[in-house]
């Protein structure tokens, strides 16, 4: 099988450059790489309907014979029609092609055939265009449909793929032992392929599904173990002594006891054991994660090292450093802030700062790990909203270091199974208390008919002092009609509802320096009202705040919304989120009444993932893990085996480098290859 992703897909009959070119576009060069193009559905003709119950605009399989040869004729702009008529016991259809002059040698008259696709209604009573068929001689009711491009279908697909099965030696060398697959009950590699590409029944294709998914995630599963065994080596660091009652002192509140736990966990890790920290802090939104990594920030600068601090946006960075500066303002720390809008003159004093060790902590955003940017001995990494960085990136950070500290923070509860395949045995520390004297965000879900109300109703905050926001889910203009521009929106309401309050305005359009600017107002208090597009999402506080109004609410994620819904209840006064959607959707409504009936989190990232799978919920390729070919992300049974299993084959085989794991380490390296880094050398 190895050799068989050497051999250049072109090496198949009938695949000739321009083909292989195609090929190419669907991610596929070799002939290994076809076998691992699973099909993207099946046409499953194991139930037949007869041609007198067909309903128009359905899709469906018939068994019908072929009663005519196939007449071609050409109609207006020399496009060439081949048409025959079909029938079962019940009645008959017609059968229709465009521009295909090889469908009158492919179907013969008299002979029997499965036809799979859309009934329409034709001139002469029910029509199928383009169906896909098969000769019921064949035997084979369960055909491939593969994911296709311009210039190349499916069928075309399915008879290279026939070929390079072909091709598969006579006994092929199974990625997993022999001993796991029977213990586990997973069909061998041979029979997986013949069957997920060409199954004889659903049991067939079910069982080489789940051979495939579960070797997918093993490989998944060993490949993420060891980029962390890679981290978990000795730590450079030294720290001796805690600085976190002293810090406690610079603080302006009480720590609560989770966040002094979230503490107390962190400083154990980094003063009393010998390999470096890799903690994740799980905490709701305002939960106060930021208190817990400066604590433990302080510490490591007192201990004569830097700390790096890296937020996704700038808003977040700038945010964070305003705080940090605010509260170290009497300490002897000295602050720096680099973000990729900062001038080039700039970057490059604080990135020589960095260098000579005149800077003790560093809050930035990516610019944080690239080339440039060195430091001269480099404590502790701290990544904030985790999800939305890469294991890759993570890695990055820490390479600017002898192995220096990592504490990464997420308001995204990531579901258990998933996150144990993310960060493995990564320890967590969980904030289960919101700051005292916070009351749960009230939500409501409101049709766009009340916004009269919702009006006054922030009209009387303002009044009594509090500010809010109003969400818009986009700022390009007229993509749909009914979508509320930010800029537009904003105007109008500046001019007209809210003429005699201050409102600003922050997009993903604006130059970073702008939203700052804005921002920085809003959280003054120079502005009562803040219409944003999602750029408030992640992190941004400002207490405040008593009201958001999220407009088009159906075009969130919940986890999204509860993000967003987290701007507000920051302080001491009872908060409320409004949710705006006109959608009589009941999927939607359900899912948006969520929101209403809970304020927890973990609750909600659940439901999040049953109802919209992983991809969207940590929004693209936000998990930072590789792209799958199989797997689904949201097969929690499938990542709970997997877990299983490569447990077990660490077990048997101790290390992943024994003779045994050859295949096996083999398909972790190309996994890899095809979605960040892992070396296994
Ligand atoms: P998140 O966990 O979402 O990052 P933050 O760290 O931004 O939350 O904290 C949210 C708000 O709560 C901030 O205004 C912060 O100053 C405040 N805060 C944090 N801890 C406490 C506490 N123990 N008591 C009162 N307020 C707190
Ligand atoms: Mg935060």
């Amino acid at each position: 099988m190895a050799s068989l992703y050497k051999m250049p897909i072109s090496n198949l009959s009938g695949i000739g450059s321009k083909r292989a070119e195609l090929f190419k576009k669907l991610g596929v060069t070799s002939v290994g790489e076809l076998l691992n193009f699973y099909p993207r559905t099946y046409e499953d003709c194991s139930t037949v309907e007869k041609i007198d119950k067909l309903q128009y605009g359905g899709v469906n399989c018939i068994k019908a014979i072929l009663g005519t040869p196939v007449s071609d004729s050409r109609i207006s702009g020399g496009r060439l029609v081949s048409k025959a008529s079909a029938y079962d016991d019940t009645g008959s259809i017609e059968i229709v092609f465009f521009n295909n002059k090889y469908i009158s040698s492919m179907l013969k008259g008299g002979k029997e055939y499965y036809f799979y696709g859309r009934v329409t209604s034709g001139s002469f009573g029910p029509q199928m265009i383009s169906p896909t068929f098969s000769p019921v001689s064949d035997g084979v009711k369960i055909h491939p449909v593969y994911r296709q491009t311009a210039g190349l279908v499916s069928r075309t697909i399915s008879n290279a793929v026939k070929q390079a099965l072909n091709l598969l030696p006579k006994n092929v060398n199974d990625p997993l032992p022999e001993q796991v697959r029977s213990i586990f009950d997973l069909c061998g590699l041979k029979q997986a392929l013949n069957d997920i590409h060409f199954p004889k029944n659903r049991e067939a294709l079910n069982a080489a599904r789940k051979r495939l998914v579960t070797e997918e995630l093993v490989v998944l599963n060993l490949g993420m173990r060891n980029i962390r065994e890679l981290s978990r080596t000795q730590s450079g660091i030294k720290i001796s002594k805690s600085y976190s009652g002293e810090f406690e002192n610079l603080l302006p509140f009480n720590l609560t006891n989770a966040q002094k736990r979230a503490i107390n966990e962190c400083i154990n890790d980094i003063t009393e054991k010998t390999s470096s920290m890799n903690r994740l802090v799980q905490g709701d939104v305002g939960s106060g994660k930021t208190a817990v990594a400066a604590s433990v920030c302080y510490t490591v600068i007192k201990n004569g090292f830097q700390a790096a601090f890296m937020a996704p946006t700038e808003i977040l960075a700038n945010q964070h450093f305003q705080t940090f500066k605010d509260l170290l303002q009497n300490t002897d720390i000295k602050v720096a802030l680099l973000t990729g809008s900062l001038k080039e003159s700039e970057k490059k004093r604080i990135r020589q700062e960095l260098a000579d060790g005149q800077i003790d902590l560093v809050i930035g955003t990516h610019a944080l790990i690239t080339d440039k940017t060195e430091f001269k001995n480099l404590g502790i990494a701290v990544t904030d909203e985790q999800h939305r960085f890469g294991v890759a990136q993570r890695a990055k950070l820490l390479c600017k270091g002898e192995n220096p500290h990592l504490l990464v923070m997420s308001a995204t509860p990531i579901p258990r199974t998933l996150g144990l395949i993310i960060f493995g045995d990564l320890d967590i520390s969980v904030i289960d208390e919101l700051p005292p004297s916070r009351k749960p965000v009230k939500t409501v879900l409101m049709s766009s008919a009340n916004r009269r109300r919702i009006y006054d109703f922030i009209k009387r905050e303002i009044k009594s002092g509090r500010q809010a926001y109003i969400v818009c889910p986009l700022v390009e203009e007229g993509e749909l009609d009914n979508i509320a521009s930010a800029e537009e929106y904003a105007a109008e309401l500046m001019l007209k509802e809210f003429a005699d309050i201050p409102v600003g305005i922050v997009h993903g359009k604006m130059k970073a320096c702008e939203k700052e600017d804005v921002m920085a107002k809003f959280e003054a208090g120079e502005y009562s009202i803040l219409v944003a597009t999602t750029v408030i999402e992640v992190g941004v506080d400002v207490p405040n705040s008593t009201v958001i109004v999220i407009e088009n609410a159906e075009r969130f994620g919940l986890s999204q919304l509860h993000q967003l819904r987290g701007r507000v209840g920051r302080g001491e006064y009872q908060s409320y989120c409004v949710l705006v959607s006109d959608s009589r959707n009941p999927n939607t409504v359900s899912r948006l009444e969520i929101l209403c009936k809970t304020n927890d989190g973990f609750i909600i990232a659940d439901e999040d993932l049953k109802m919209r799978g992983p991809g969207d919920f940590f929004g693209e390729r936000q998990h930072g893990l590789p792209q799958m070919a199989i797997a689904d992300f949201a097969d929690t049974k499938s990542l709970e085996l997997s877990q299983k299993i490569a447990d077990y084959i660490l077990f048997v085989y101790k290390d992943i480098r024994c003779d045994e794991l050859r295949l096996l380490k083999a398909e972790i390296e190309r996994l890899f290859e095809r979605g960040g880094q892992n070396n296994l050398n």
